[in-house]
């Protein structure tokens, strides 16, 4: 007799148990704090999680700015589950399938300008980790083998792989693993809330920070560097967009410099800003895109680096592949589930849904101005920010101990509590992050305004 495996039950108790004795969380503590509060997800539908008691959440991050479409999608469970029974799995090493050639053509055509080929791996960090390989790579092969060294932003999240948290500018996530891949350098990203240059002029800020691409280029010698990795709207310190002319600027520096472009858009592609890619709304053209996440909406993991023609031209040139892949990269499932969830997108108009609403989430989460403790709300498409600050009129920061005691203690926990799921982050700027799923509205920003209005209310109490 043939048993279908049912899903075991599992409960609270065993969570906290086996949470406890042997499943070790991501970035969390383990000293009896963070185990004893860890919340067991067992279900989504649309833009709301379950818990095993049955209690509702609103799902304000879309998982980990990931969940696009939408939980629970028939469709996408159809796809995984018709790609198994065709071909379960197959590598790309040497081999093709249908999903990956099917979805690597989509991209393509979808990509902006040149980046007409298509590297898959299986997640964001990955992506960079490839793509940073591939620029030395094909530096080496072009007949400048010098040129290896990467700048990118301070507080600027690429990845936890030894490439790409090198890359990374979050000190705190460094030092516990130094000595980290030499030859990384960083560079002031663009928050303007914080400027102490040009803090009058939006525009000149933002030329003022690119032209210290252009410096850290300089200063490291342009022989000796490949690639500067920005995000277009950077997330850790709580969505930093670019200023008008930031990126066209950057474009110019790398050109003269002969530097590649990588625009890193594991949370800005497919949606969140209201495109397919960051790139396209803000204007510039990367030499290279790595993404992930939203790619299949986080049903199965799959991530992409979309490359210019002009970086595969010295491959075809010589008899030397690109000595780099891995198992899973481009998993048939996964490329499966990433069409199906193209689809999707395309056919619910998910896109232009964003860019119509984008203005009601903003004026949404600005009604929480008035409260004493809002310093600013920023973002773009659905991916917004509220900062968090100690006085408004001098934008003063919290102490490290109120930082802990209000936000890490209270807030996020009271948050949750009370029916939202989202992040705060006080990683730099103490900030609460918002990234829903694409198909949330209005009725979703106002369930997150009303309940955040509470919590920051009983925060300020706490100062
Ligand atoms: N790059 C950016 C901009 C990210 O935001 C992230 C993750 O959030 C990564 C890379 C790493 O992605 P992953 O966690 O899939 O490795």
């Amino acid at each position: 007799m043939t048993a279908t495996a049912q899903p075991r039950s599992v409960t609270p108790d065993d969570a906290s148990r086996v949470v406890r004795d042997h499943l070790w969380m991501h970035f969390a503590t383990h000293n009896g704090v963070d185990e004893a509060e860890a919340p067991l997800i067992v279900r989504g539908e649309g833009a709301y999680l379950f818990d095993a008691r049955g209690k509702r959440y609103l799902d304000g991050l879309a998982g980990l700015f990931a969940v696009q479409v939408g939980h629970g999608r028939e469709e996408l469970a159809e796809a995984a589950a018709r790609q198994m029974r065709e071909l379960s799995y197959f590598p790309l090493w040497g081999y093709s399938h249908p999903p990956a050639v099917e979805l690597a053509e989509r991209l393509a055509n979808s990509a902006p300008g040149d980046l007409n080929r298509v590297f898959f791996t299986v997640s964001g960090g990955e992506s960079v980790e490839a793509a940073w390989k591939l620029a030395r790579q094909y530096f080496k092969l072009a007949g400048q083998p010098t040129k290896h060294k990467v700048i990118s932003r301070n507080m600027a999240y690429h990845g936890t792989s030894m490439g790409a948290l090198s890359i990374t500018g979050i000190p705190g996530a460094k030092s516990m693993f130094e000595p980290l891949v030499p030859s990384t350098q960083r560079v002031p990203n663009t928050n303007f809330y914080r400027a102490t240059e040009h803090a009058d002029d939006y525009e000149a800020y933002g030329l003022w920070a690119a032209d210290r691409i252009e410096e850290a280029i300089v200063f490291e010698g342009p022989e000796t560097v490949a690639a500067v990795f920005l995000e277009p709207v950077q997330n850790t310190g709580g969505c930093f967009v670019p200023p008008p002319g930031y990126f066209q600027r950057v474009r110019e520096i790398c050109d003269r410099h002969d530097v590649l472009l990588v625009s890193d858009e594991v949370i800005c592609a497919f949606g969140r800003l209201g495109y397919a890619f960051g790139a396209e709304r803000f204007g510039y053209q990367p030499d290279m895109i790595t993404t992930a996440k939203g790619l299949t909406s986080g049903y199965s993991p799959l991530g992409a680096v979309l490359i210019s023609d002009r970086l595969m031209e010295p491959f075809q040139r010589n008899d030397t592949p690109f000595m780099h892949g891995s198992t899973y990269g481009g998993h048939p499932v996964s490329c499966a589930v990433a069409l199906a969830n193209l689809d999707i997108i395309e056919n619910e108009g998910l896109y232009e849904h964003v860019r119509t609403n984008e203005d009601v989430f903003r004026t949404t989460l600005e009604k929480l101005t008035d409260l004493p403790i809002v310093g600013e709300v920023r973002g773009a498409g659905y991916f917004w920010a509220v900062e968090l600050v100690k006085d408004k009129a001098t934008r003063e920061r919290f102490t490290a101990e109120e930082s802990t005691r209000v936000l890490r203690n209270y807030l996020s926990k009271e948050l949750f509590d009370n029916g939202l799921y989202c992040r705060a982050d006080d990683r730099a700027e103490p900030v609460i992050q918002f990234s829903p799923p694409l198909i949330c509205d209005r009725t979703h920003f106002e369930e997150m305004e009303q309940i955040l209005r509470g919590a920051l209310t009983g925060a300020w109490k706490l100062l």
